[in-house]
């Protein structure tokens, strides 16, 4: 089970790395629910999620995501300032993402702060800096139920922990939106990697289609990238042959070793539309010099044509005078 799923994500993350640039050590933005989710139950964050990835991971917290974590602690009276809670690591094992939202840099909505980074411009969505997403279901307090004193306290409890997990589902939703986003979360005490969302398939899908076109190693069910890389190889030649791109190649081929010969081709092929335009410059002996002119310029680009129409006279007649 376990050898299936690193599988299925190693593929997954291969997939991000070939669409979408992702590159290793993975920058990963770990929300305070999944912080919330990997202490209570006892995962170890970077281990965990070096699994999960199935590659080098780089835990990112922003300044809003700490922000909130604090927020929702107890203050010690003895400093006036909120405890460190156990499931915040320290800065060396996770370190802050800064992020300024504002002139003052104050913190904002976590959620708000993390889609921000996910996909900075509001017009276009992506991923530029491949960031990963690693969140949770906001955490559900286990309360007595036989406390008939508390019941009031307790619905609105409850109605507070459903806000937050409809918070936390939504920052999946829309992170789903963006394509190129892997999502991680943790459900039931798993790590999961989320499969592509339909946002990130359709710009996956865009990007084979396009290899198919430029004829490079396609595979349409991307089921298998690795095993299937060797037979599309081979399979690639024999297509080629009665490919009728083929047919063209050998041509440019044989006029390639006479230069003369790739003149007088190319010449003959660009006859009708130029000839008209140049005839006018070189009255006299006009075929001829022509010819030679343009086989000196065959070499070059041949949108210089037109431009140089005085100073390569002199080295057309001196290429005349050799031959
Ligand atoms: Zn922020």
């Amino acid at each position: 089970m376990r050898a299936k799923r690193s599988k299925k994500y190693r593929k997954l993350m291969h997939q991000y790395e070939m669409t979408f640039g992702f590159r290793e050590p993975y920058q990963v933005l770990v929300d305070s629910n999944f912080l919330h989710a990997v202490d209570s139950f006892k995962m170890e964050l970077l281990p965990a999620l070096e699994r999960t990835l199935q590659g080098k991971p780089k835990p990112l917290l922003t300044k809003c995501s700490l922000a909130a974590i604090m927020a929702a602690q107890p203050i010690n009276p003895k400093t006036n300032q909120p405890y460190r809670p156990r499931h915040l690591p320290p800065p060396t094992e996770l370190p802050l993402r800064h992020c300024s939202h504002n002139p003052e840099s104050e913190p904002i909505d976590e959620v708000e702060c993390l889609l921000s980074l996910l996909s900075p411009s509001a017009e276009v969505k992506k991923n530029k800096e491949h960031y990963i997403l690693a969140t949770a279901d906001a955490p559900v307090k286990k309360t007595d139920k036989n406390d008939a004193q508390q019941r009031k306290r307790k619905r609105d409890e409850e109605r507070e922990e459903e806000r937050a997990i409809r918070r936390s589902q939504m920052l999946r939703l829309r992170a789903r939106s963006i394509p190129g986003v892997p999502i991680i979360y943790v459900k039931r005490s798993v790590m999961v990697l989320e499969p592509l969302s339909t946002q990130s398939e359709n710009v996956r899908d865009g990007a084979e289609r396009a290899k198919f076109r430029y004829g490079l190693d396609a595979d349409p069910s991307l089921e298998k990238p690795a095993e299937k890389e060797e037979p599309k190889k081979k399979r690639g030649p024999k297509v080629k042959g009665p490919n009728p791109l083929s047919v063209k190649k050998p041509k440019k081929k044989e006029s390639g070793p006479g230069p003369a010969q790739l003149a007088k081709k190319v010449k003959q092929a660009d006859k009708p539309n130029e000839d008209v335009s140049e005839k006018p410059e070189g009255e006299e002996g006009a075929a001829k010099p022509k010819r030679r002119r343009r086989h000196h310029k065959s070499a070059a680009p041949q949108d210089n044509d037109a431009a140089p129409s005085t100073e390569p006279g002199p080295e057309a007649s001196a290429m005349e005078v050799d031959v």
